[in-house]
């Protein structure tokens, strides 16, 4: 038994964890260690990947890649791999996975059993979308493949699935062609979120990746940074020479060993006296980069990967991500009167992140995306106080008819999770009944 935790440490609960390295050992690995759960990289945030005094199985072993057809760009891989892996892998030969979250230290299982969605949800879709076909162990003892076409149900249950139908053991991908690592950057200060909604909708079809970080404690006033990137072609990142001095610096940046957050302090280091005048000065820092740039997609894409354990700065108790989305009508609103709730609270978040998703369904039974705004808050865990905020947040979303992420939670109530997921019943039908998570517990009562 060893203590694990997941990214937002609110828990260190003892796991009878088993190294999956073998992809065929999977399936006895799993019948003789039963109920358990699939675990990833963890990170997740809150109890979607825990499992506490029961089975884990690490997946991080099966790390092998399979096969590529360079002339389709599908590559087949073990569900462990990482998705940073197939990026240094594969850019350099003119591939780039069509979607990634905020980081890339995640693995092709959990990627796909929280199907995860990037800052180009608007235009590609989710992880999902790029899925052709996984095998799937399941509990028994067999070896399940599934694609959309001869298992499209089980399929739908898996992606999105919260590793509760089976693990997921190799996965095959649909890559997209890239013509350099570099993407073409414009970062525009807004104020209020009209704003917002004017510069989301002024961009959706002329930029592939569109975010924007929200200054949360700010409140009517509301005032952020938008940032949108399309990637830049073979020809026109060699019609500018620069680059290469620019991409061997961030080469050997990368081959460096990365920064990381040293020691868990006592306390939070993200507190109330440290979040206005941090949000203030982001903002005006920020601003100064206003207009066009060029960027590497590493630091573009993924700003915290190079400060290993940042997640040890909320202190000894950890801290809750919560992230809804709320259709865009009425999203205006509830997304205002959240801000107004936390400016009130004065439990400021440090990363408020606002964008919005594309108009498209997601073919998970259990996928988080849906059309609508998206807004991912972090608030140091200081117990009653932080729960109350949350509490009020849900109220919010529930009315704006919204739900939250599964990724990232660790305490939304059932009635939440029921309204905001209407395939659950549908879903339950796929489930591995010697899979089990702490989540599933919370949430599904199984
Ligand atoms: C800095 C940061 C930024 C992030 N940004 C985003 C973002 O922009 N968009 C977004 O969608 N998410 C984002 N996330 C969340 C993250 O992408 C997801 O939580 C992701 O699923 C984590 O993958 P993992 O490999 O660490 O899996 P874990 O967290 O270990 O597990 C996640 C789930 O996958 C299941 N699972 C893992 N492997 C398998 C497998 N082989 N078979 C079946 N089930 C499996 C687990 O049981 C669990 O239910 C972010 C997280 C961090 C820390």
């Amino acid at each position: 038994m060893k203590p694990v935790s997941a990214w937002g440490r609110l828990s260190n609960d003892l796991h009878d964890v088993h190294v999956l390295t073998d992809r065929a050992h999977v399936a006895p690995v799993l019948a003789a260690h039963r109920p358990g759960l699939a675990f990833g990289n963890g990170r997740s945030y809150g109890d979607v990947c825990l499992n506490p005094h029961g089975h884990l199985w690490h997946t991080t072993g099966l790390n092998k890649f399979m096969a590529f057809d360079d002339a389709t760009g599908r590559l087949v891989c073990e569900a462990g791999v990482l998705l940073r892996d197939i990026q240094r892998l594969f850019v350099p030969r003119g591939w780039m996975l069509p979607v990634t979250p905020g980081t890339q230290l995640i693995t092709v299982g959990g990627a796909i059993a929280n199907d995860v969605h990037g800052k180009n949800h608007h235009a590609v879709g989710s992880f999902g979308d790029h899925v052709l076909g996984v095998s799937l162990a399941r509990t028994t003892g067999e070896v399940l493949s599934l694609d959309w076409t001869q298992t499209p149900a089980l399929m739908s249950a898996t992606l999105g699935g919260l590793g509760l139908t089976g693990v997921i053991v190799t996965a095959e991908l649909q890559l997209r062609r890239v013509g350099s690592p570099w993407l073409r950057t414009e970062t525009l200060p807004y104020q209020g979120l009209t704003e917002f909604f004017e510069l989301a909708d002024a961009s959706e079809h002329d930029w592939e990746h569109t975010v924007s970080w929200i200054d949360c404690l700010a409140g009517q006033t509301a005032r952020g940074i938008f940032m949108r990137a399309n990637p830049m072609s073979a020809p026109q990142a060699a019609a500018m020479p620069s680059l290469k001095a620019v991409l061997a610096a961030h080469q050997q940046k990368t081959q460096s060993q990365p920064l990381r957050m040293p020691f868990v302090p006592p306390l939070s280091l993200v507190n109330g006296l440290s979040l206005k005048p941090f949000n203030m000065a982001y903002y005006e820092l920020q601003k100064l980069k206003s207009g066009f740039d060029v960027a590497h997609y590493e630091p573009f894409s993924y700003p915290l990967d190079n400060l290993q354990d940042w997640n040890r700065m909320y202190g000894p108790r950890g801290f809750y991500q919560y992230q809804s989305v709320v259709p865009r009508e009425g999203g205006q609103l509830a997304v205002q009167a959240m801000l107004d709730a936390i400016a009130a609270s004065g439990e400021g978040s440090f990363l408020a992140v606002l964008k919005t998703f594309g108009n498209r369904e997601a073919k998970g039974m259990l996928s988080f995306p849906e059309p609508g705004v998206t807004l991912a808050l972090d608030f140091p865990n200081r117990g009653q106080r932080t729960l109350q905020l949350m509490d009020r947040l849900d109220a919010i979303v529930r009315e704006a008819k919204g739900r939250l992420y599964m990724a990232k939670d660790a305490r939304m109530p059932r009635d939440l999770f029921e309204a905001g997921y209407p395939r659950l019943s549908e879903f339950a039908a796929h489930r591995d009944a010697g899979i089990s998570s702490a989540m599933s517990r919370r949430l599904m009562g199984v």
